[in-house]
């Protein structure tokens, strides 16, 4: 099949500590098999710049934390067709909403103020604008599939995306709970 008949699949990263990425890497030869069902268009997994159009299935890891995570979901939400919260951060926000007890203003003195640095200052160059609050994928924009789990297994990753690449809706619930 050539690659412009495949599914077009990507991934993306955003505030989550990479361990639902390396569950999916946990799929060992099963990744292979995929390799040759889908496209791989966008992923931190692979040597690729910009989100592009027409996007068949997207796994988003990760809480959204900043202006940067929100404009970058929107765009990933209207190129994607079948847009997955991957994992508790972007299920719930789960990890990273840690800090939103606390408030941002707290959070920024302790890390980069009150810590042992040499030149204490609170980055306003390069660092992403923060949100207030660490919020979950759905707060953002429409969520189609949700996989919970911390990360979920790659046996479950591997049901998930076969049904929807089978053109079938997966029973998620019955793969994985929060937590797993
Ligand atoms: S759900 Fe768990 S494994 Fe996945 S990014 Fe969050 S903390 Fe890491």
């Amino acid at each position: 099949m050539s690659e412009r008949n495949k599914p077009r699949f990507a991934t993306l990263w955003l505030d989550g500590c990479s361990g639902c990425h390396m569950s999916f890497l946990d799929m060992d030869e099963w990744l292979l098999d995929l390799a040759g069902q889908v496209e791989v268009v966008y992923s931190p997994l692979v040597d690729t710049k910009a989100f592009p159009e027409n996007v068949d299935i997207t796994l988003i890891e990760g809480g959204v934390a900043s202006h940067e995570d929100i404009e970058k979901l929107l765009k990933i939400r209207a190129r994607t067709k079948t847009l997955i919260a991957f994992g508790d951060c972007a299920v719930t926000a789960n990890v990273p909403a840690m800090r939103n007890p606390f408030g941002l203003e707290a959070v920024m003195k302790q890390v980069y103020l009150d810590s042992d640095a040499i030149q204490p200052q609170v980055p306003n160059l390069i660092v992403p604008q923060l949100l207030d609050r660490v919020v979950p994928v759905h707060r953002i924009v429409k969520v189609d599939v949700y996989i919970p789990g911390c990360p979920p297994s790659a046996r479950t990753i591997k049901a998930v995306v076969g049904e929807l690449l089978a053109g079938r809706q997966p029973d998620v619930m019955a793969l994985t709970r929060f937590g797993a």
